[in-house]
C-alpha cells in the first residue's frame, strides 16, 4: 500500500534511532557506551513514584479532562508563578503526553499549508519534521558557534517573511546546551513583537543549568512578550521521568483552547497516574531535582577537559542541559573520514560508542554526546574514543 504523502519524508528521530541501536547491540551482549541518549540516567524520585502507585490504588485509573487534571494545572501555575513570576490561569495551560507531543499539537493548530517557522540552527531534532507534518516550511537561521550558537536579532529579520508564523527559542538549548540573557531575549522578542510573530519558547532544561549561569523565560520580560509566546516546560529531564511522558504548554487561550480540542479528538488526556505524579513532582521535595542537577554539573567539569584533549575535538563549554556539542570536523580529516557521520558509524562499530552526528541537528561538523551517565562510563567512553582516534591517526 502507499503511505501518506506526509510520512513519504519523515526521517525517523536521529536520537531516539541511535539509542534504540545501542541498546539492541547491548542486548545482544556487545559491551555498547550510549552517550546518545538525551534523558537523565537517575530513576524517578521515590516520593515521586510513591504518588503514582497511591493514584491506582485510589482509582485513579479512568479519563481525565483533556488538558489534564485541574489539580496539576494549578501545580503547575504556582510553579511558572514562583519559578518565572509570570501568572497564567487554567485556559492557559494544556498538559500533554511529553513535551514533544505539545509542541506537535501546536504545530497542527497554528500553522496552515506553506506558513513558516524559524528554527535556529543547531536544533532539536523533531522541530522540522514536525513543522513539516503540520505542512509548514522550517526557516533555518545559522547560530554561529563564534556567537555561542545564538541567533541575532539581525539575522532573524533577514529571513522574516510575509509568511512567517513563529520562531523558535530552544533555552538552554538541545544539542548545543548555551543559554541566551534577558538582554538578547529582549532584543529577539521585539523583532517578533513588532511583526507579530508567536514565539514558541522550549524551556525543557530549565532547571539543568550550570556555574553563574541562569534561566530566564522570554515570557517574563513583559506582559506583551507573555501574550506573544507559548512556553513548552515537562518533567521528562528536571524530575527525570522521560517515560511517564508530561509535558505541557502555557500561552494565549485561543491557541490553548484549540491544542486542547485537538487533543480530545488525538490522545484523550495524558495517562492518569503520570499526571498524579506529576503534581508530587512539583508539589514534593525538589532536593532530587537539585541533586540531579549537581552531579551532571559535576561530571560536565571532569568530562569537558578530557573531551578537548583528544585530537581534533573542540567544543564551547555548555551552560545547561546535558550535551558536550563537539566541533569535529578536524577529527574526521585527521582520521581519514569524508564526513563527521561516517566517523560516527566507525566509533559506533569499531569502539561501540554511540554519539549522534550533528548531521541530526542541522550541523554536520558536529558531534553530541549526552553526559547524562555516570563518570566511570563517561571517562571510559572518551578513552575509547581517544585510542580510535590514535589508531586511525597512526595508520
Ligand atoms: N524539547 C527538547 C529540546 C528536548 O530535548 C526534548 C527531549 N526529548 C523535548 C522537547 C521533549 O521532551 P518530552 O520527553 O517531554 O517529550
Ligand atoms: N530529547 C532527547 C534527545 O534529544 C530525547 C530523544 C528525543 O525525544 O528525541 O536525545
Amino acid at each position: 500500500m502507499k503511505l501518506a504523502n506526509r510520512v513519504a519524508a519523515l526521517t525517523p528521530s536521529t536520537t531516539l534511532e541511535i539509542t534504540a541501536k545501542a541498546q539492541e547491540l547491548k542486548a545482544q551482549g556487545h559491551d555498547v557506551i550510549g552517550l546518545g541518549a538525551g534523558e537523565p540516567d537517575y530513576n524517578t524520585p521515590e516520593h515521586i513514584m510513591q504518588a503514582a502507585i497511591m493514584a491506582m490504588k485510589e482509582g485513579h485509573t479512568k479519563y481525565t479532562p483533556t488538558g489534564g487534571l485541574s489539580q496539576l494545572k494549578q501545580a503547575i501555575i504556582e510553579k511558572f508563578q514562583k519559578d518565572q513570576n509570570i501568572s497564567y490561569n487554567q485556559k492557559e495551560i494544556i498538559v500533554c503526553n511529553g513535551a514533544k507531543h505539545a509542541l506537535y499539537t501546536l504545530f497542527q493548530v497554528i500553522l496552515n499549508p506553506g506558513d513558516e517557522v524559524i528554527i535556529p540552527t543547531p536544533y532539536w531534532v523533531s522541530y522540522p519534521e514536525q513543522v513539516k507534518l503540520a505542512e509548514g516550511k522550517p526557516v533555518y537561521v545559522e547560530g554561529l558557534e563564534s556567537n555561542s550558537f545564538k541567533i541575532t536579532p539581525e539575522q532573524l529579520k533577514s529571513v522574516i517573511t510575509d509568511k512567517t508564523k513563529a520562531v523558535i527559542i530552544n533555552s538552554p538549548s538541545n544539542p548545543t546546551g548555551m543559554i541566551y540573557s534577558k538582554e538578547e531575549l529582549q532584543k529577539l522578542g521585539e523583532v517578533c513583537l513588532e511583526h507579530g510573530l508567536l514565539i514558541v519558547s522550549d524551556e525543557i532544561y530549565e532547571k539543568l543549568i550550570y556555574g553563574e549561569n541562569h534561566h530566564t523565560s522570554i515570557a517574563q520580560i513583559s506582559p506583551d512578550f507573555k501574550e506573544q509566546t507559548i512556553i513548552i516546560n515537562g518533567v521528562s529531564k528536571s524530575h527525570s521521568m522521560t517515560g511517564w511522558r508530561i509535558g505541557y504548554a502555557a500561552g494565549n487561550m485561543a491557541i490553548i483552547g484549540a491544542m486542547t480540542n485537538l487533543a480530545s479528538h488525538s490522545t484523550s488526556n495524558p495517562t492518569s497516574i503520570a499526571q498524579y505524579a506529576t503534581i508530587a513532582a512539583y508539589t514534593g521535595p525538589q532536593d532530587d531535582v537539585e541533586t540531579m542537577r549537581h552531579a551532571f554539573e559535576e561530571r560536565l567539569t571532569i568530562i569537558y577537559d578530557k573531551l578537548i584533549q583528544i585530537p581534533g575535538f573542540s567544543c564551547l563549554k555548555p551552560q545547561g542541559a546535558f550535551y558536550l556539542f563537539a566541533n569535529v570536523s578536524k577529527a574526521a580529516e585527521l582520521a581519514g573520514f569524508d564526513s563527521v557521520d561516517n566517523m560516527v558509524k566507525a566509533i559506533l562499530d569499531e569502539e561501540k560508542v554511540a554519539l549522534i552526528p550533528g548531521s541530526g541537528f542541522g550541523a554536520d561538523d558536529y558531534v553530541r554526546l549526552s553526559y547524562a551517565t555516570s563518570l566511570s562510563i563517561l571517562e571510559e567512553a572518551i578513552e575509547r574514543i581517544q585510542s580510535f582516534m590514535n589508531r586511525k591517526m597512526n595508520k
